[in-house]
């Protein structure tokens, strides 16, 4: 590593990875070891894996209902600490997290601030292994590319707390910067909100509309299990069996939608106020037909917006929002056991069985 900025030599020559070699494919990944870089090109900094977590999307790869580019290094929840850095402002011994997206900060998308729609964009766990070896979460290190965002850790957060940051906690920080600002004490304005899908994006979503002021939070789930994190994050619990009943029509005024279901969508509609604001996040999918008109959404003058990933600035957010509020609420309870690289498969099947928000894998182990 002898042109990085801080002369420091990584201690292993390898990475590990666990590389996705595409569904059709009987074992569909494959552990691989990829030799380090030597040095460094400018802007890249190296990274040393010290917990990932896996999110629903890597299932959704891993079981052919998703479809990304491969064979590449999957995984793109985690964070580390630095061992190389080629960045001016990056330093090595740090711990870090890091943006999904990786962008150019020049095209048209970049320059309307859409980083994450950038015209040349490579994201982590979805690149192909041709164009960036070390460039998902599930193996040792991390090579991030320049133009990826790199964000300090605060020593407080945990590195399986901070894990989830950069898929999960941005994402939902980008949606609730689609929301209307919520009005000062005192001053009428949004203060209801709901929150479709108990699960991890649910959870941080009760977080952040609380702490933003929203006084009422509910959060529906199908899954009864799932509901009791709901009450420990604050939140009113609602099965969907019992949403018309306890949710009154047109007394929402926010909706984010993180089920993936496309059938929770009527409900909400009818939850929300005239003027109140829906966001989609979860319905990243091809079967995601609205079973809505255009003209509810026009008869009660509704902002319906779709949130896809995030940029640096939602990622510098949400590092400073569970700094400061990783006390406030649980969240380490939605994060089960961890698993070597070794251990994948097992991994695998434990995050797929639901038990838990989040199963971690600590590539050091
Ligand atoms: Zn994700
Ligand atoms: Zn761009």
């Amino acid at each position: 590593m002898e042109a990085s900025k801080s002369g420091a030599t990584p201690e292993a020559s390898h990475a590990r990875s666990i590389v996705f070699v595409g569904p059709d494919r009987s074992p569909y990944f494959v552990t691989e070891s990829t030799r380090l870089p030597i040095t460094l090109a400018k802007g890249q900094v190296l990274v040393l894996i010290e917990a990932a977590t896996i999110c629903g999307s890597d299932l959704h790869t891993l079981s052919g209902r998703r479809t990304i580019p491969h064979p590449c290094v999957l995984g793109h929840e985690g964070c580390g600490v630095v061992v190389a850095s080629e960045r001016e402002e990056v330093n090595v011994g740090e711990r870090v997290t890091w943006g999904m997206c990786t962008s150019c900060n020049n095209c048209l998308p970049c320059s309307l601030g859409l980083q994450n729609k950038c015209s040349s964009l490579h994201k982590v766990g979805h690149t192909v292994v041709s164009t960036a070896p070390l460039f998902g979460t599930y193996s040792t290190h991390i090579l991030c590319l320049p133009g990826t965002p790199v964000v300090p850790l605060p020593p407080a957060l945990t590195p399986r707390l901070a894990a989830p940051i950069n898929c999960a906690l941005a994402t939902m920080v980008n949606a609730l910067s689609k929301l209307p600002p919520t009005p000062s004490p005192g001053q009428p304005g949004a203060s209801v909100a709901l929150v479709q899908g108990a699960g991890m994006l649910g959870m941080y979503a009760v977080a952040l509309l609380k702490e933003a002021g929203y006084k009422k939070v509910f959060c529906v789930d199908v899954k009864w299990s799932r509901l009791g994190s709901v009450t420990k994050f604050g939140a009113t619990p609602v099965h969907a069996d019992q949403e018309e009943e306890l949710i009154e029509s047109n007394s929402v005024d926010a909706v984010f939608e993180v089920s993936g279901n496309k059938q929770v969508l009527p409900q909400g509609m009818r939850a929300l106020r005239n003027g109140g604001t829906y966001v989609l996040v979860g319905l990243v999918h091809p079967d995601s037909h609205m079973d809505i008109t255009a003209q509810a959404i026009i008869l009660k003058c509704l902002t319906v917006v779709g949130v896809h990933n995030y940029t640096a600035q939602h990622l510098k957010e949400a590092v400073s929002f569970l700094n400061r509020h990783h006390e406030s609420y649980p969240f380490d309870t939605l994060l089960g056991p961890s698993y070597p690289l070794s251990d994948f498969r097992n991994a695998v099947e434990v995050a797929r069985s639901g038990q838990f928000f989040r199963v971690v894998i600590n590539p050091q182990q």
